[in-house]
């Protein structure tokens, strides 16, 4: 049984088809909250899942590539990523006929702006503009390009052994998990709101469509605290 014991203020799950018990696929959990039943590994597909999580949030589209492999395209998808880099029609480096994307890896902004500039001087054809980047490195591109492909700088996050997996019920509002060891709550306390449970009871298929709207329907919770009952 795991906790998530190091990294961001805020996490996202990824990995359910490792665990015999967790929450769904995209689900926010706290720093220092018990999470569930799962193998070690999920730790990679977390950090994979909060990295996108945190891009998104710079208000970009996020891509990544399917070289990752499946399990982490997946947790991307869990973290709202837009897409695969591999399912775009691109070209890399400079516009080539028929593709939607360019694909640049600049070393700065100015590099940036200006090898934009000349690829349109050169071809006269509307494109989007894409960079790879380590996700340190994001924010500086972000409100500049279209869309960000993350490659590496994957935010680290750690799991360890936790003791126990108590009932954890959420309010989205106040940004709350009440992990229940001996009080049960069925309503938050602070709003007074109906809270949900975390830990999942049926597993959905792990698809993309399910995948987004786990992403949406959390992408409000910024932060979350947890609150022993
Ligand atoms: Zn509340």
């Amino acid at each position: 049984m795991l906790a998530y014991v190091r990294g961001p203020p805020v996490a996202v799950f990824a990995g359910s088809w490792l665990c015999s018990k967790s929450p769904v696929d995209g689900t926010p959990i706290a720093l220092g909250e018990p999470f569930g039943d799962c193998e070690v590994g999920v730790a990679r597909l977390m950090s994979i899942a909060t990295s996108v999580r945190i891009a998104k949030q710079l208000g970009v589209r996020v891509f990544v590539s399917e070289e990752l492999g499946e399990d982490a395209v997946d947790a991307a998808f869990a973290g709202g990523a837009n897409g695969v880099l591999e399912e775009l029609k691109y070209s890399e480096g400079d516009y080539k006929e028929g593709a939607a994307s360019v694909l640049l890896r600049p070393r700065d902004l100015a590099e940036l702006v200006n090898t934009v500039r000349v690829i349109a001087e050169t071809h006269r054809k509307p494109f989007d503009v894409l960079i790879a980047a380590s996700l340190d490195r994001v924010h500086e591109f972000a409100p500049y390009v279209d869309g960000v492909v993350i490659v590496d700088g994957w935010v680290p996050v750690s799991v360890g052994e936790a003791g126990e997996i108590p009932e954890i019920r959420r309010c989205v509002h106040c940004g709350v998990d009440y992990l229940i060891y001996s009080n049960p709550v069925r309503r938050c306390i602070y709003c007074g709101r109906r809270l949900s449970g975390v830990i999942a009871s049926t597993r959905p298929p792990r698809s993309r469509a399910v995948f987004r709207s786990v992403f949406k329907r959390y992408a409000g919770v910024t932060r979350l605290r947890v609150k022993i009952v």
